[in-house]
């Protein structure tokens, strides 16, 4: 009896095991093996500079959340950014802000912390460059978004966060320097207003337009993509010309909230004439031909927290064209229905089991009987 016992529970550990293993480890190439960067026309591949751009990865605080929901999101995360980066190996990392769930309630000790796991989540190469772009969970909105906020920020990424042109450089298999022009922008702080980094911000994007402007004159401009939080304005997402399959219900959109504000949006588009946007903030994906006929990605979250099914965009950005892939990452309720099939369901039969056992005691004696009577020589006479 006891060894029957021992053996069951034998059993159920190697289950255990098993699925563990597959939910927690296998899962994550299974699903994100199946995307791929998409080629551009007449390029080879490997000549474009690869991105891959996330959005709203919300890293929980110390103030909000179970500490067993933290640590559950962040493996997930972490499981997620390392596989990809494993089978991508992008040249250039893009995250659209709201890194942080609560960047903007901390104080110092805490945001450092917080970088510090960050910087362990999302781990990248020194061959690969990483951006973070501001969110309003990072800094906070309009007049509640402190200098001190947007300079702790700059300083934890080594990068100056705020307005930015980032010249990234791609050397072409026959050694041919390209340069591919992307333009960071704080949402945040396209208020239209003299809010001190309100006007920073917007001169900075003045002065990037009148250096995209030398360059087209000296034949060496090509036109730049805006990384940004919040997408460009839109009503709704009712006119998204691709959309997640699960999140398709339709809110209005508040300028300044959910979306930047028409005036923002009219002088982004003017100053600095880009060829395409990605943007977050909504937590859902969208493809979208905004207002000035530019296509537009809003990405979805990078936190299981927020969408059942995360993803993520791999981009190759060549001088003159673009291609891009969305990437789904596992399904939450996928995972569940795993561990329910590998750990819940076999303890349910074996409950079954020793619940009925006088139905399990018939059977056996039936069984027995039956083999007697097959090979008893009496038996055989008889027949
Ligand atoms: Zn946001």
């Amino acid at each position: 009896m006891f060894k029957r016992i021992f053996k069951f529970f034998l059993k159920l550990l190697r289950n255990f095991i098993v699925t563990f293993i597959f939910c927690e480890f296998l899962i994550y190439y299974v699903v994100i093996y199946q995307c791929n960067y998409k080629s551009v026309d007449n390029e080879n591949i490997n000549d474009g500079l690869k991105a891959m751009i996330l959005a709203d990865t919300h890293m929980l605080g110390p103030f909000k959340g179970h500490p067993f929901d933290r640590l559950r999101r962040e493996w997930q995360m972490k499981r997620s950014f390392q596989t990809a980066m494993q089978i991508f190996k992008p040249d250039v990392v893009f995250i659209l802000g709201d890194v942080f769930d609560e960047g903007n309630w901390v104080n110092d000790k805490q945001y450092q912390e917080y970088v510090d796991r960050f910087h362990t989540l999302f781990y990248v190469p020194s061959t690969t460059r990483l951006y973070a772009i501001l969110g309003n969970h990072d800094v906070n909105f309009h007049y509640a978004m402190h200098p001190h906020l947007v300079n702790r920020f700059s300083k934890a990424f080594n990068f100056t966060s705020g307005v930015n042109l980032i010249r990234e450089k791609k050397v072409t298999a026959d050694g041919t320097k390209r340069i591919v022009n992307f333009v960071t922008i704080n949402s945040m702080a396209m208020e239209g207003d003299e809010c001190y980094l309100c006007h920073q911000a917007k001169e900075a994007l003045k002065s990037i337009g009148k250096k995209l402007e030398i360059l087209k004159q000296k034949n060496r401009h090509s036109p730049p993509f805006v990384m940004q939080h919040f997408p460009t304005y839109r009503n709704s997402d009712e006119n998204c010309i691709e959309i997640d399959s699960e999140n398709t219900d339709i809110t209005v959109y508040r300028e300044k909230w959910e979306v930047l504000s028409k005036s923002a949006s009219e002088f982004i588009a003017k100053t600095i004439e880009p060829r395409g946007y990605f943007s977050g903030h909504t937590h859902r994906y969208c493809m979208y031909g905004n207002d000035y006929g530019i296509y537009e990605h809003t990405i979805a979250s990078f936190n299981w927290r927020n969408i059942n099914m995360p993803s993520f965009l791999l981009a190759v950005f060549t001088p003159d064209d673009y291609s891009i892939s969305k990437c789904d990452m596992p399904k939450e309720t996928t995972v569940i229905i795993c561990y329910i099939v590998g750990t819940i369901m076999p303890i349910i039969f074996a409950i079954i089991n020793c619940k009925y056992p006088m139905r399990n005691l018939v059977r056996n004696f039936l069984r027995f009987s039956l083999i007697r009577i097959k090979f008893s020589p009496a038996a055989g006479l008889s027949g």
